[in-house]
């Protein structure tokens, strides 16, 4: 690391609070390291008061760019100059590029998404999916999905605080693409259970099976799985989920957590900072050498 830090090194940053535990400075710097580029990232501890200054450090330091997460990811959106049409639709920026000053938001949790299901050799263009959740995965997720040609999109979530985000999702999807989203209650279990029935891929974006709901999954009858369509969940930790569980006692075929998409949300920032394609392969082997 040492060796890489010179005079010429370009700084990349991100923000949030809490951070400290984040796999992106390793992700990144190591990407950095493989590819031989002059460039550092770094974590900062930055809350909602602290967000105006950071975001001018940006332009004053000169730096490339920064990622954003939790507290800051909708309270960005004034300080930037502009927004890329799925940051726009999502109202929600997790990855921040300074082009001569000029600061534009994008979100690439939705395409991290996308690339994970395309890495695998699938293609969920013109199909339908079900989603459950629709906070701030759930929705880059939909977005993501019904620009990118998905057909229809079946949204539940639980009638708590994010439900009138869904309303909003469900909406924005029906406006501004072709996509045919519904919204659904997660209460209506035979709704639920006939939606994925119907369905090339449910997606699993509300963390139930993360820690402290690692127990839990929203599907727990094998039979609600026909053995060819892809269920995903977002969770990464644990690597395999309940939910995950399920899926493989049903003899589905395409299981996935969401280690592809935490991967490649990564790698779509490092494009936008650097024009290089991130080492992703590397990257996975060196972080989750574990796994293999
Ligand atoms: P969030 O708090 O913004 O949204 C949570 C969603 O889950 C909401 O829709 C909420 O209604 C629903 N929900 C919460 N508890 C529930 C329960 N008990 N039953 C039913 N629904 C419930 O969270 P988020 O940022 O969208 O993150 C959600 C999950 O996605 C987390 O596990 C997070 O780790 C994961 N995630 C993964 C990646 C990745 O790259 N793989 C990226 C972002 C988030």
């Amino acid at each position: 690391m040492t060796e890489r830090i010179d005079g010429h090194t370009i700084l990349i940053g991100l923000m949030a609070y809490p951070i400290r535990h984040s796999m992106s400075p390793t992700m990144h710097n190591n990407a950095f390291a493989k590819l031989g580029l002059n460039y550092a990232y770094l974590a900062f501890d930055i809350t909602n008061d602290k967000l105006s200054d950071a975001v001018k450090a940006i332009r004053t330091l000169d730096m490339r760019g920064s990622n954003v997460s939790m507290p800051n990811k909708q309270k960005i959106i004034p300080y930037l100059d502009k927004l890329d049409p799925a940051a726009k639709l999502c109202g929600a920026v997790n990855t921040v590029v300074n082009d001569d000053g000029i600061l534009t938001g994008y979100t690439t949790d939705g395409t991290g998404f996308m690339k994970s299901l395309e890495d695998e050799g699938l293609d969920i263009r013109g199909k339908k999916m079900t989603l459950s959740g629709a906070g701030g995965a759930g929705t880059a997720i939909a977005i993501q999905a019904a620009l990118d040609g998905v057909a229809e999109i079946s949204i539940f979530n639980a009638k708590d605080k994010v439900w009138d985000n869904a309303k909003r999702n469900v909406d924005i999807i029906n406006e501004k693409t072709s996509c045919k989203a519904t919204l659904h209650t997660l209460e209506d279990q035979e709704d639920f259970k006939s939606e994925i029935a119907d369905s090339a891929i449910y997606c699993d974006s509300t963390g139930v099976g993360m820690k402290p709901l690692e127990d839990e999954t929203l599907v727990t009858d094998p039979s609600w799985f026909r053995k060819d369509i892809i269920v995903y969940d977002t969770v990464y930790a644990p690597r395999t989920t309940k939910l995950m569980e399920v899926a493989q006692k049903a003899g589905v075929a395409h299981v996935f957590n969401g280690l592809g998409m935490m991967l490649e949300q990564g790698a779509e920032a490092f494009k936008l900072w650097t024009g290089k394609s991130m080492p992703v392969e590397y990257i996975r082997e060196l972080l989750f050498k574990e796994d293999k």
